[in-house]
């Protein structure tokens, strides 16, 4: 057991660790990762005309067409894979640490349950994806964490009994639907013995369940770190919504977006996507001659917002409010409001195994505060070597949804 009894891992599980030369599970909280954890967390670009350079070098390192006409020699890829195996071929390694524990499954959308695509509006999930994921919903309490807005993630999703963080965590929803609600009481514990008919959820509505986390009636939001999430009354909004912690800035994020959309008009295939506390700036069907051309325009309009910031994804530029919340405050945020941890770090829920799936850097920020937990397990989708925070690796959304399904029938054997 982990000095905080994060996760206990059995021999079986160690056994099937040990095969691995580089590999370790769970990780400790003072990995040696860490300074790679630090590099993946500063991911913010500069602007400035000195890095544009390394700027296109980045955008082109993003780039899975780059990456196909260079595969990792295989010597590499092995060597990465065995320090991020195979969450499905060590399976057994992640059911024997969550073994005794409360399981909570984070997903991130694009490139984990969708494939990535050329148009960002047709990454729909296929059916059998949308089946794995409601048979995960119906065990284990599940949140969807995108950098998409939370309405267009949903469009996609269709799944009301999850929970959703839209906006790279800035946009938290509860469950829409008014019957169930997951709390860590009512979570089934890996191997524990349940009832058959019982699935582990329990009839409370969704706002009755908010308001016992609040504890306030009427108020929604939850402030949890030094004033990070907004805590003010939000009547009017939908019942489920949790957590908005850059409600102040979507006037500028609006204002924004607009000044950019007229910016890279006259660019060919860039597209501005409006996700409401953040903007995408999507260049996978931009000419590659042209990205410097895209960049320049985005640097252009961020010159009048210096309270936005610009990160990268996979193929997009993103713009997001210089507020300390990413998908690992998301994470942290729904843990505890969950009831697995207090939220202020004293507690970080010992009982409970979250697991945390996603392909962009922008999932680094989740991966790092479970390794920073000892706590649960990261998994990388990706078909290549990159550095990464997470313990685990899956090829793609394919292999996701294998690794769901096996989730079930794990919890229900
Ligand atoms: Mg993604």
């Amino acid at each position: 057991m982990t000095k905080h009894g994060a996760v206990v891992v059995p021999e079986d599980a160690v056994v099937a660790v040990a095969a691995g030369r580089h590999f370790s599970f769970p990780p400790p909280r003072t990995a040696g990762a860490g300074d790679l954890c630090k590099k993946l967390a500063a991911q913010q670009i500069d602007l400035g005309a000195a890095v544009m350079g390394s700027w296109l070098d980045s955008m082109k390192a993003s780039s899975p067409r780059h990456r196909l006409m260079a595969p990792a020699v295989d010597a590499e890829h092995d060597e990465w894979m065995e320090k991020h195996p195979s969450a499905l071929g060590r399976f057994e390694a992640v059911a024997a640490a969550a073994k005794g524990k409360r399981i909570v499954v984070f997903l991130d959308y694009d490139g984990t349950l969708s494939p990535i695509v050329e148009d960002p509006d047709r990454a729909v999930m296929t059916d059998e994806m949308r089946d794995a994921v409601r048979g995960v919903a119906a065990r284990f309490p599940t949140a969807i964490v995108s950098g998409r807005c939370l309405d267009k993630v949903f469009s996609f999703v269709r799944l009301e009994e999850l929970y959703y963080a839209g906006s790279h965590g800035m946009d938290i929803q509860g469950p829409t639907a008014a019957s169930t609600h997951h709390g860590p009481t009512t979570t089934p514990k890996v191997g524990e013995k349940q009832n058959p008919t019982w699935n582990g959820r329990v009839n409370v509505s969704f706002h009755a369940a908010h308001v016992s986390l609040s504890g306030q009636p009427g108020r929604r939001c939850m402030s949890l770190t030094g004033g990070c999430c907004c805590n003010g009354d939000v009547q009017g909004e939908e019942e489920s919504v949790l957590c908005q912690p850059a409600r102040e800035f979507l006037p500028m994020i609006g204002e924004a977006y607009a000044a950019l959309a007229a910016k890279v008009e006259a660019i060919p295939g860039a597209k501005v996507e409006n996700n409401k506390f953040c903007l995408s700036v999507h260049f996978r069907c931009v000419d590659e001659r042209r990205w410097g051309a895209v960049a320049e325009q985005v640097r252009a309009v961020l010159r009048d917002y210096p309270r936005l910031r610009l990160t990268q994804g996979r193929k997009v530029l993103e713009i997001r409010p210089t507020i300390k919340w990413d998908k690992g405050e998301a994470l942290r945020f729904l843990l505890s409001a969950l009831g697995f941890s207090s939220g202020d770090g004293a507690n970080d829920g010992d009982d409970a195994f979250p697991i945390y799936i996603g392909d962009d850097r922008t999932d680094e920020d989740a991966f790092r505060v479970l390794r920073a937990r000892g706590q649960g397990a990261g998994i990388l989708v990706s078909r290549f070597p990159k550095d990464t925070c997470a313990s685990f690796s899956l090829r793609d959304p394919s292999e996701v949804k294998d690794f769901l399904r096996k989730l079930v029938t794990c919890a229900a054997a």
